[in-house]
């Protein structure tokens, strides 16, 4: 077992040795931002406008899956979030990766084995066949998160970015890792839930704690990060962190009172927000928390969930954010110098995720984008304005400066019960919640929560992009193979036109 573990892992590394690497990071030192400037903290062990080496996993084919028609989920964004990345130059001050699939075995490290089984055999085409059609209940497949082409393999792409961005930070030959395919946070052990179906999230911290002693888990997505909470709600090794609309939203969970249990007890934190949270407001509550969760619990590494359905404006979200204020959490986060993970999310105003993921790569890498979007694949997405920030909606905040105190003080006085630094136990197989099954029949029962209403999309038609290979959508697995292998090269294709274009455009 052991062994094939050590194999895997020599084969990721491997397959990320192939892969381009660009390290031309110590140029134009004068658009460094200096984090101590705009507030940041530290820790003694790196001063804050130190450059961090950054680490970022991309599958060239990752924009091709499709949820299906008028479905809010497209992982298109991830597409256009790296278009930009590209035509902002924000590659040359990173390593690319592509990521090495996470294999069922890795899957199943968190997983129950019949749930991977049913993902990893279920298609459009054998869906409603005898055995599959009672799975689709008890594995909450079917609205919220259909059956389409290629799902375990966009499953395998996001849970394996997530799992080599884990094991860059444990080899340390990266202080930030990012990976926008992930932060699939609502996934269960047997339970696809709210878009997610394996939760890449869990997976890289169960990887992240083969070296660290305490992980801390921080989730900005305007949903309650409940898949995470949940599988590490007994153990002090993670903590989680979670700011989330609460009342009447998906999925329900995430009280201010549900604080972990057991070991657990008091390292699951929960702040919850009602509509139209700003900026300021934001702000007033992350940085005080984290800055204490910071001190008393000194995660050896930290893994930030960035999902972007929390911004103004979002199709399904109810926050306000601006990009700045949403990036300013990994901003503060990152002034603290602690091996950092950066995963994405939820997030259904697209032109608005890719703005925000492009600019939290800007901030990763510690360099001020110019708001004047450079021309790319995607720029009519981004009209009237063709810029890379936008203003808050005119909306009211109904968190109230009295809610927000009270929040604070509660979550302040939840901090000052836990130990400074817990030392835990090392263990080799790092705990994870055992959920007791329920009897199949109590599931079949069981009301699933939506996340969505099932309307479709009044579109904007751009943004209803459809799949741009059809054979992603037809009969032919052997097709799907070929195209992705094709769509592989895309990456340098890309950089090669970036490049190209760079020599033509003035300075
Ligand atoms: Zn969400």
């Amino acid at each position: 077992m052991l062994i094939r573990e050590r194999e895997r892992e020599r084969e990721r590394e491997r397959g990320e040795g192939k892969e381009r690497r660009k390290k031309k990071a110590e140029r134009e030192s004068e658009t460094e931002m200096d984090d101590s400037a705009l507030g940041g903290a530290s820790l003694p062990s790196g001063p804050d406008a130190k450059k961090r080496r950054v680490t970022y996993f991309y599958e060239p084919s990752i924009g091709d899956y499709y949820y299906g028609q008028g479905h809010p989920m497209k992982p298109h964004r991830i597409r256009m979030s790296h278009n930009l990345i590209i035509h902002y130059s924000l590659h040359r001050r990173m390593e690319i990766n592509r990521p090495f699939p996470a294999g069922p075995h890795d899957i199943r490290r968190f997983h129950s084995d019949d749930y991977v089984d049913f993902l990893s055999s279920v298609t459009p085409e054998t869906v409603h066949d005898h055995t599959h059609a009672r799975n689709l209940k008890r594995f909450n497949v079917g609205e919220d998160c259909p059956v389409f082409d290629g799902l375990f393999s966009f499953c395998q792409a996001s849970t394996g970015g997530s799992i080599g961005a884990a094991v860059k930070l444990n080899r340390q030959d990266a202080d930030i890792a990012l990976n926008w395919a992930g932060g699939l946070h609502h996934a269960k052990k047997s339970e696809a839930s709210g878009f997610c179906y394996v939760n890449d999230i869990v997976l890289g911290i169960l990887e992240l704690l083969k070296v660290h002693r305490r992980v801390l888990y921080v989730d900005i997505d305007v949903h309650h990060g409940d898949g995470v909470e949940e599988a590490f709600f007994t153990t002090d090794r993670v903590m989680t962190v979670s700011f989330h609309k609460f009342g009447d939203f998906f999925p329900g969970t995430g009280h201010i009172k549900d604080i972990g249990a057991g070991r657990g007890k008091y390292y699951a934190l929960n702040v919850p927000l009602n509509d139209g949270i700003d900026d300021a407001s934001f702000r007033g509550l992350f940085r005080p928390i984290l800055q204490k969760v910071m001190e008393v619990y000194q995660p050896d590494a930290v893994v930030l969930q960035c999902g972007a359905d929390s911004l103004a404006g979002d199709r399904l979200g109810c926050f306000n954010l601006s990009v700045k204020g949403h990036a300013d959490c990994l901003r503060f986060l990152r002034s603290f110098n602690v091996p950092l993970m950066v995963l994405g999310g939820g997030g259904y105003t697209i032109r608005n995720v890719a703005r925000c993921w492009c600019y939290e790569t800007a901030v990763a890498v510690g360099v001020e984008p110019d708001n004047k979007l450079p021309y790319n694949e995607y720029y009519e997405y981004f009209g009237p304005d063709y810029t890379l920030h936008v203003e808050p909606m005119p909306m009211e905040n109904l968190n109230s400066a009295k809610d927000l105190e009270k929040i604070r003080n509660m979550l302040l006085e939840q901090l000052s019960r836990l130990p400074n630094a817990p030392s835990v136990q090392f263990q080799t197989t790092p705990p994870i919640t055992q959920v007791p099954e329920e009897a199949e029949e109590a599931m079949d029962r069981r009301p699933k929560q939506r996340i969505w209403n099932g309307e479709e999309y009044e579109s904007d038609a751009d943004e209803d992009e459809k799949p741009r290979f059809q054979s992603l959508n037809s009969d032919s697995r052997p097709g799907v193979k070929t195209e992705m292998r094709d769509a592989a090269d895309g990456i340098k294709k890309e950089i090669k036109d970036e490049t190209m274009t760079d020599a033509h455009t003035p300075s």
